[in-house]
């Protein structure tokens, strides 16, 4: 992996934290000095709920976290005194630690221990919230946001994405590699700094799940990708494309959910960022910045949203995976945001005020 060989770094409670930089800069971390209580109630837990077939995860102790704390007391700006922050350094490019409130942390309290699920065909199945969560700063610009990056920048953001998928994939228990995004408080972001989360979950989500035995029905059925063909289809009928390079696509998907909803996929199948190569990097980092440009100007305020990467293992279960990322947003208009209620929240059906069509059309032309 070339530009993205990190600096290990440890925080006050045992917790990891690695320092990417831009060609040129070199991460000069301090001692964490604040006096922070050891990780040793950490303690989440799993249930399975014997309706859905479904894991919750029960993380009682962040109740405590940080919300929306005064500018000034930034948990994620640099904090060279080594007495106030999570990042102890004079200054920083990208940088990614574990969460101090994770909702999953079995993996850190027993790193390289082996873990498995749970059998659950009998009542009550719990198991420790093993797994991994870690926070990433995109910038150390407190008032920045992604869509603002420079290329550099958003180029190393994936590159610690990458970093992050290929390390907790390799570990033992870690099922699935979630980075992602919540931006803005009408989402309920607590943290305004740029950031984002990775979360390595230790069993296949639903939305992971649903889709990867779609995928092989359709393989079944057909002896193709799903996914390719879904991006095929979607090329070849073009009303819903909004941008497009040579390496990868965005569109608005023929049945999106939320007000706006943006997928792009790389346009050569990969399960994951580990997959793709330089250019390939760098033709992502380019779209990416390109669709969050084009949400910043929809409205006269910035669009809250949240960006999912789904990726993948090259596992048996998971091979017919295609890497990409779904963009949405419950803003619905200027001033109305979209809420969750009854048909969406009890029953997962979404209901829909816009046609994808119209969204695509207003987003193909907010190109700069
Ligand atoms: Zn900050």
């Amino acid at each position: 992996m070339s530009a993205a060989t990190p600096t290990p770094w440890m925080l006050a409670d045992g917790r990891e934290e690695l320092f990417f930089a831009l060609q040129g800069h070199q991460p000069a971390p301090v001692a964490d000095r604040r006096p922070l209580p050891g990780r040793g109630d950490q303690s989440t837990q799993l249930r399975f709920d014997r309706q859905t077939g479904q894991w919750v995860i029960v993380a009682a102790l962040r109740q405590e976290r940080t919300y929306k704390p005064a500018p000034d007391e930034c948990p994620l700006c640099p904090d060279p005194s080594g007495l106030a922050g999570e990042v102890p350094a004079p200054a920083y490019d990208v940088v990614v630690f574990e969460n101090r409130f994770p909702s999953l942390a079995g993996a850190a309290a027993h790193p390289g221990q082996a873990f498995e699920l749970p059998s659950t065909d009998v009542d009550f199945v719990a198991a420790p919230g093993h797994g991994r969560c870690e926070v990433i700063c995109f910038s150390s610009d407190h008032r920045g946001s992604f869509a603002g990056l420079a290329p550099s920048q958003a180029r190393l953001v994936v590159d610690a994405w990458r970093h992050r998928t290929e390390d907790l994939l390799s570990r033992p228990g870690i099922a699935q590699v979630f980075c992602f995004e919540n931006r803005g408080e009408d989402i309920g972001v607590t943290l305004t700094h740029p950031h984002g989360q990775i979360y390595g979950y230790p069993f296949l989500t639903p939305r992971t799940t649903a889709m990867l035995s779609r995928a092989r029905e359709h393989e079944h059925r057909t002896g193709r990708n799903l996914f390719a063909d879904i991006l095929a289809d979607e090329v070849g009928n073009g009303t819903r494309v909004i941008a497009r390079n040579e390496l990868f696509t965005a569109f608005v998907p023929f049945a999106a959910r939320w007000p706006v909803e943006v997928h792009i996929y790389p346009n050569r199948f990969v399960h994951n960022l580990t997959e793709l190569d330089e250019t390939e990097l760098d033709g992502f980092a380019a779209l990416y910045l390109d669709v969050l440009g084009r949400f910043d100007r929809m409205y006269p305020t910035p669009l809250p949203y949240i960006s999912a990467l789904h990726q993948y293992s090259d596992t048996d279960t998971q091979r017919l995976g295609y890497f990409h990322v779904e963009l949405m947003s419950v803003r619905r208009s200027a001033t109305k945001l979209k809420y969750l209620a009854g048909s969406e929240s009890a029953m997962d059906v979404f209901i829909s005020d816009v046609t994808p069509e119209v969204v695509a059309q207003w987003l193909r032309e907010l190109a700069r």
